[in-house]
């Protein structure tokens, strides 16, 4: 059912643009250059034109004229001993294991080889299990792309079979926004396969209120179910998501269907995504909108991924305002102010 939904995707220019008005050799020339793909699920979450769901995926001019972003944002070649993996932190990697995705995110930051089949392959992915093997000091392990359950059943069972066998690999996590973009396929037969893992942890990708549906709560549901505790990455992006109540919404809808906010990222400064950047003070004012507002459980972690390789930082307003004595002055939630004591030593 979902590799039927997958093959009937939107993947030419001509037809997306006969949909959607658009210039036929504009719209081709972006596409030679970052693949679409759209899937009749995640297109036909579409209400109208320039929306938050059509900004998320259909090709805007904007991504061929922009010259500020870097290709490589977070330095992922560099940090990266064998192709494919990359290891910036001491105790944990991230191994890319498919190059596909049911629907291509025109803010990507992996824009620049995403769709490009090159990207992955099984030698690929047997050199980072080797390297994993290898470094002992490798307690947990991110698979990604691409879209790992955008795999075949037996590929994700022979990946998580290899990588389980290693001793010193406590965690496995997988980053997808299947249960978003093509929540159809998180079928029985996969949470199946997945529960005899544990733990083993799904980091999803959710931007928009609009994203929850039944159908992804199905998605989210099955997995739960099965015992996989459920993340989500949620990325700021300008025009879809940068409004505090927008936000606070999304949050508030994500814990309906089990998953837990996990982290909030400022838009990567990738090359042809930065019609998405948002000033900082954007994610601050997002923060302070959910911070004592609402249940605790909706907080995001706010955090930047430095370009360069610098990892991930995160970002707090500040609630202290001001000290007197061995007093501070801290603001709660509705703006009024108290004392507390800095206690010595
Ligand atoms: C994000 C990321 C991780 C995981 O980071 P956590 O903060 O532990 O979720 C690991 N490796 C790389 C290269 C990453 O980009």
């Amino acid at each position: 059912m979902w590799k039927k939904i997958l093959s009937e995707s939107i993947t030419r220019p001509e037809e997306v643009s006969v949909l959607y008005g658009l210039d036929m050799k504009t719209t081709e020339k972006i596409v030679s250059r970052y693949p679409m793909r759209i899937n009749p699920y995640y297109l036909g979450l579409i209400k109208e034109k320039d929306d938050p769901i059509y900004r998320q995926c259909i090709p805007d001019p904007r991504e061929i004229s922009d010259q500020r972003g870097h290709v490589d944002p977070l330095n992922e070649e560099a940090l990266s001993p064998v192709r494919g993996l990359t290891h910036r932190y001491p105790d944990r990697v991230l191994l890319l294991v498919s190059s596909i995705c049911p629907t291509y995110c025109r803010f990507c930051n992996r824009k620049r080889k995403v769709g490009n089949l090159s990207m992955v392959s099984e030698d690929s992915i047997k050199q980072g299990i080797d390297y994993i093997r290898d470094h002992r000091q490798v307690r947990d392990v991110l698979l990604s792309g691409g879209d790992p359950l955008l795999l075949e059943d037996d590929e994700i069972q022979w990946i998580l079979e290899r990588i389980r066998s290693i001793e010193h690999v406590e965690i496995i996590r997988i980053g997808t926004r299947v249960p978003c973009t093509l929540p159809q396929r998180i079928t029985e037969d996969l949470t199946r396969i997945m529960k005899k893992f544990h733990p083993l942890y799904i980091h999803t990708h959710f931007n928009h209120p609009m994203e929850v549906t039944s159908q992804s709560a199905l998605a989210c549901r099955r997995l739960a179910d099965a015992g996989l505790p459920l993340g989500c990455h949620t990325v700021l992006l300008k025009g879809v998501n940068d409004e505090p109540a927008t936000m606070k919404s999304l949050m508030q809808k994500l814990l309906s269907i089990r998953v837990r906010p996990y982290y909030l990222f400022q838009a990567d400064l990738a090359r042809g995504t930065s019609h998405f950047w948002t000033n900082m003070k954007k994610g601050l004012d997002i923060i302070k909108e959910i911070q004592g507002h609402t249940s605790g459980l909706c907080m995001p972690h706010f955090a930047v991924d430095l370009p360069g390789g610098g990892g991930k930082v995160p970002f707090l307003p500040s609630y202290i305002v001001g000290k007197e004595k061995n007093l501070l002055i801290i603001e709660n939630y509705r703006g009024e102010r108290f004392r507390y004591p800095v206690y010595e030593g």
